[in-house]
């Protein structure tokens, strides 16, 4: 008996994937172990979820659709394993997943970077992140210091982070067809950050503000975010950047130099 498919909800990013090559990739690069607790977000008609049902100890799958929800409990009634969720992801406490949990999801395209935001925050708790996003948001995730791409997203992500990206999706895999490409992402949690950094929410703070501005040089978009100037171009030349550069060329390493040199010199009790 085939239940019923509730209408695919535009504003909640629904785009099913229907090609069981995609879904096995997906799963292959997941390389789930028996014993792993794995998160997915968004189960939508549980293409992935069944299968990770298979693999995993346990699938905490998280669905803000009510009707897809019980369209869910229906079909996946005899899973063991699932552990399906009413409610909207972002509000879902991550840091309480079990240490070591692997998310698995074909994210919401309109919510995918404050997810990824989200999980980053909750890193401590999480091994490994095999997602689906779109194509130019896994682009901006990969992207090297002097690529147009190369922005927040990939300096926070990778500090974190080591993410790859995979390989493409091509829009017929999934229904109904978006207008953009996607890619998924292997993204491992790195034990140790890819720089040193006392201080993660001023580093964020730091890399943002020097972002804000793109075309502006980082000591004029540092300034205009109001960090003061005399601080900045003190830290500068101290943190081997220099003034004349935008933030697009800055590697991580030279974001958190600079993030440290600019806390001693406006709260110099931070270096002790
Ligand atoms: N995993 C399914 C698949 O691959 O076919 C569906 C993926 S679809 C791109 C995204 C899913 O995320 C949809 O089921 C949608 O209802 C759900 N979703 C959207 N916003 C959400 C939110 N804030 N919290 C949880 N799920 C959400």
């Amino acid at each position: 008996m085939t239940a019923h498919l509730p209408r695919p909800r535009k504003r909640l990013g629904q785009h099913f994937l229907i090609d069981h090559n995609i879904v096995r990739k997906i799963l292959d690069l997941a390389a789930l172990r028996p014993d792993e607790t794995v998160l997915e977000i968004g189960p939508g008609r549980g293409a992935l979820t069944g299968p990770l049902c298979e693999r995993a100890g346990q699938v905490i799958a998280i669905e803000v659709d009510p009707d897809l929800y019980r369209h869910l409990q229906a079909t996946l009634a005899d899973r063991p394993a699932l552990d399906l969720r009413l409610g909207d992801a972002l509000a879902f406490p991550f840091k309480t997943l079990p240490t070591g949990t692997v998310v698995v999801a074909n994210l919401p395209y309109y919510l995918s970077t404050p997810l990824l935001f989200a999980l980053l925050e909750a890193r401590e708790c999480l091994s490994r992140l095999v997602v689906m996003v779109q194509t130019e948001v896994a682009r901006r995730i990969v992207a090297a210091p002097g690529h147009a791409d190369y922005g927040v997203l990939s300096v926070l992500l990778q500090c974190w982070t080591s993410p790859t990206l995979a390989f493409r999706v091509s829009p017929t895999c999934v229904r109904p067809r978006p207008d953009v490409g996607s890619s998924v992402l292997a993204v491992r949690i790195r034990s140790e950050p890819a720089a040193p950094i006392s201080d993660t929410q001023h580093f964020t703070r730091v890399v943002r503000a020097a972002f804000a501005h793109r075309r502006k040089t980082v000591t004029n978009s540092l300034r205009d975010e109001g960090f003061a100037q005399e601080a900045v171009q003190a830290a500068l030349p101290q943190a081997g950047v220099a003034p004349g550069r935008r933030a697009e060329t800055l590697s991580i390493l030279e974001f958190a130099a600079l993030a440290e040199t600019l806390a001693s010199r406006t709260n110099p009790r931070s270096n002790s």
